[in-house]
């Protein structure tokens, strides 16, 4: 019986890393994965490792290592050691590391805790094909695992080049700890002899994994609980090789909202698409981190990473899965929207939006333009889910008004001379009194109202059609002051030439 505690782990320098696969974009049970090993590095002073594990040469994509790294620094997350940054135990592509990896595995062949196989891909699949006839699980039937050195030799004479297998134990039991979830024990006859080294001189996951996390001192490995099934295969291989085990943490899964496998088709399932529909960075982490954690029942907003290194422990991770909520990710981007961050830093965020837009050019802060875009953006906020939102909600100040029909201008009840009239004396008094003093402004429309014997709605609504085209816009003497006394002039004569036509057409 083999166990994987390890005590010493515990006390070692904490060295954790984050290992993706550079096979598409990062997607948001990855990050999350990130987000955690990265607090409690943070948290324990330790080192955060990135390590790209590249080895899988079919499913490999180029710029998948960009988006990945754009990802995690988007969402706040640096690492120690790593691409762009080096380290002491890099390189840290692993198709960068293949000699160590081919010395590892001929190590373990030395040791006869491994073994070549020369069996052909067109042998497996005929086994495979045969297993599932039988309705046997599929794996290797260890026809190499006992060649002699001659039979060895014919094979390679025969310029076959082998593969390396794990010579995994034919009976007995392996125990792994998993921090989490407590010890876990397999039946030795289960596991196969996984291959360690490919015949192209690429490692697999395993030994790769293996390998590194040693040779890196990985302290604590942190990872996605779809790793559990190889835990105990890597364990023997720890033991195989006489290392130290890490501890190991297997993070809960994230389920998509029907409780399946979360992905690209529920959409936005990658890290980066979140940031290109205009979420906030800390909104997305907010979400992230209370997917398997949770500080106590009640706190759910934790704005920055600082009071989240503070805040964090493994000892809150539960090992449950979660279910993804689209609705609740939108909901904290929201509330960063309306209430958490500031509005000069909510303004600042909105700009490029409003730029890509073509609606605002270059704006410095500082300026009467900034300043304009900042009232805006104060007004619109609470409507604002997304900074996508923005120009679509922002446009009729930096733009025309909306095309509106001229009937939107009429309440019901009213006649269009009627609302003619009390448009014109609308656009006097602006002129007059001008739009910066809000309450004095709303003060001189309502008893306008009171006059003409018209309600504050039906006055107010062709004064807000007038400007912005819409019969929803922010509190209409916000926008006037806003928009500024000439832009609200203009666009109240154009509603009253617009009723002008209507009544004589
Ligand atoms: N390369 C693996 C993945 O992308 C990492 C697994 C691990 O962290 O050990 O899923």
């Amino acid at each position: 019986m083999t166990t994987s505690t390890s005590d010493d782990a515990a006390a070692r320098r904490v060295r954790v890393r984050f290992a993706p696969s550079p096979t598409g974009d990062l997607h948001v049970g990855g990050l999350r994965s990130a987000l955690f090993t990265w607090l409690f590095a943070r948290k324990h002073d330790g080192d955060f490792i990135l390590r790209i594990e590249d080895t899988d040469r079919r499913r490999y994509k180029e710029e998948s290592v960009e988006s990945i790294t754009g990802a995690l620094r988007w969402i706040g997350l640096d690492w120690d050691e790593g691409p762009e940054v080096g380290g002491s135990r890099g390189p840290y592509f692993q198709s960068e590391r293949l000699p160590l990896y081919q010395e590892h595995a001929r190590m373990l062949v030395e040791s006869g805790h491994a073994y070549e196989c020369f069996c052909s891909p067109e042998r497996l699949e005929a086994l495979r094909a045969e297993q599932v006839a039988r309705k046997e699980p599929p794996g290797y039937d260890r026809l190499c695992r006992d060649l002699t050195e001659e039979e060895r030799a014919v094979k390679r004479a025969e310029g076959i080049t082998p593969v390396i297998r794990f010579k995994v134990p034919l009976d007995g039991t392996t125990v792994v700890r998993d921090e989490l979830r407590g010890e876990i024990s397999y039946d030795n006859r289960l596991l196969e002899d996984a291959v360690l080294l490919k015949s192209d001189g690429f490692p697999t996951y395993h030994l790769g994994v293996v390998v590194d996390d040693h040779l890196m001192e990985v302290s604590h490995v942190m990872r996605g609980e779809e790793w559990i099934p190889s835990f105990p295969l890597h364990v023997l291989i720890y033991e195989a090789f006489g290392w130290d085990l890490p501890l190991f943490y297997h993070l809960p899964v994230i389920l998509s909202p029907e409780g399946g496998k979360l992905s690209k088709r529920h959409g936005a399932a990658s890290a980066l698409q979140y940031k290109q529909e205009g979420y906030l960075p800390e909104a997305l982490r907010n979400y992230l981190v209370l997917q398997g954690w949770s500080y106590d029942d009640r706190e759910e907003f934790f704005p920055t990473l600082d009071e989240l290194v503070e805040k964090f422990s493994m000892e809150r991770v539960s090992p449950s899965p979660s279910k993804y909520n689209f609705d609740k990710v939108l909901w904290f981007n929201q509330q960063y929207i309306n209430h958490i961050i500031e509005l000069d830093d909510l303004t600042r965020r909105t700009l490029p939006w409003l730029q890509e837009a073509g609606l605002v050019g270059e704006v410095a802060e500082g300026t009467p333009e900034y300043a304009r875009v900042r009232d805006a953006v104060g007004l619109i906020k609470d409507k604002m889910r997304l900074l996508g939102e923005a120009p679509e909600l922002l446009s009729f100040f930096f733009a025309d008004a909306d095309e509106y029909a001229p009937e939107l201008l009429i309440p019901k009840k009213t006649e269009p001379a009627q609302i003619a009239t009390a448009l014109t004396r609308v656009r006097d008094i602006v002129a007059e009194a001008g739009v910066e003093d809000e309450e004095a402004l709303e003060a001189r429309l309502r008893s306008l109202g009171d006059e003409l014997g018209l309600k504050a709605g039906q006055l107010f609504m062709p004064i807000r059609v007038a400007v912005s085209g819409r019969t929803v816009s922010p509190g209409l003497f916000g926008t006037l002051r806003v928009l500024g006394r000439e832009r609200a002039l203009e666009r109240l004569d154009a509603a009253i030439g617009k009723l002008g036509a209507a009544t004589t057409a």
